[in-house]
């Protein structure tokens, strides 16, 4: 089972330090994650962390972590991005970056790190590299979770929700008991306009128009790795493994 490190560096920022490694690590990995909603990157995230002892850094955390925190606790670029999203506004790249700065002592974590959901632009991407070269801190691999536009529609689109408890299934990967049926409260479930295929569709091109560029950055950098991302998350966990560069001169730990 995965065992999540507290990442206290990254949710809360500032002097906070994350807890070390179960195991101490030869080599550290500094990933980025890229790719669609549906292809299951999140999970992807997880089960890497995991397996290479890195801290998992998603931005949307650091978000709900302070949903809970009192305002004394906040560090000042968190305090600015939760009244962007009170106002209901994006929240701006200098913010999302001051957000990072500020929890550069989880960047330089012993298991290294693995963003995901950040950067999200080329100017988020160009900043973080700035970032991380004053702190002589390197990428080691930009990780691509690709999957044909039908296949992201055809796992989406089989997304129902309970409209009086707000429950999520699907109905394949988590069918609820009685189909069509919330398990909690008995509702039938419907599916949401956003998971319909044609508006699945309209968010996918908006995202290939926005993460593009970001992946090409990338590639300029010899850093991106496309990795296919079909079939079961432990097919596609194996294959992540295998893509992600050698660990160069460090001892290979047991496979
Ligand atoms: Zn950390
Ligand atoms: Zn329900």
């Amino acid at each position: 089972m995965v065992t999540m490190r507290d990442r206290k560096a990254w949710l809360t920022g500032g002097s906070a330090r994350c807890s070390a490694p179960v195991e101490p690590r030869t080599h550290r990995r500094r990933l980025v994650l890229l790719g669609a909603p549906g292809v299951g990157k999140g999970t992807q995230a997880e089960l890497l962390a995991d397996h290479v002892g890195a801290c998992h850094l998603s931005t949307g955390d650091i978000f709900r972590c302070a949903k809970g925190a009192a305002a004394c606790e906040l560090t000042p670029a968190l305090t600015a991005a939760v009244e962007c999203m009170r106002r209901g506004e994006l929240v701006p790249d200098s913010t999302v970056l001051a957000l990072v700065a500020e929890r550069i002592s989880c960047l330089r974590c012993e298991g290294g790190f693995l963003l995901d959901g950040f950067p999200r632009t080329v100017a988020q991407a160009e900043a973080l590299e700035k970032l991380l070269q004053k702190h002589g801190l390197q990428l080691d691999a930009v990780l691509s979770y690709e999957l044909p536009l039908d296949q992201i529609v055809a796992r989406l689109s089989g997304r129902r929700t309970c409209p009086n408890c707000k429950a999520v299934f699907h109905v394949e990967a988590r069918p609820p008991k009685v189909p069509g049926i919330c398990d909690h409260c008995s509702c039938t479930l419907y599916q949401r306009e956003d998971d319909r295929p044609e508006s699945i569709r309209v968010r996918m091109q908006a995202y290939e128009t926005s993460t593009a560029p970001l992946a090409d950055f990338y590639r300029q950098r010899n850093l991106l790795i496309a990795v296919p991302a079909e079939g079961t998350p432990v097919d596609i966990f194996q294959r992540s493994l295998r893509a992600l560069p050698s660990e160069g001169r460090a001892p290979r730990g047991p496979k």
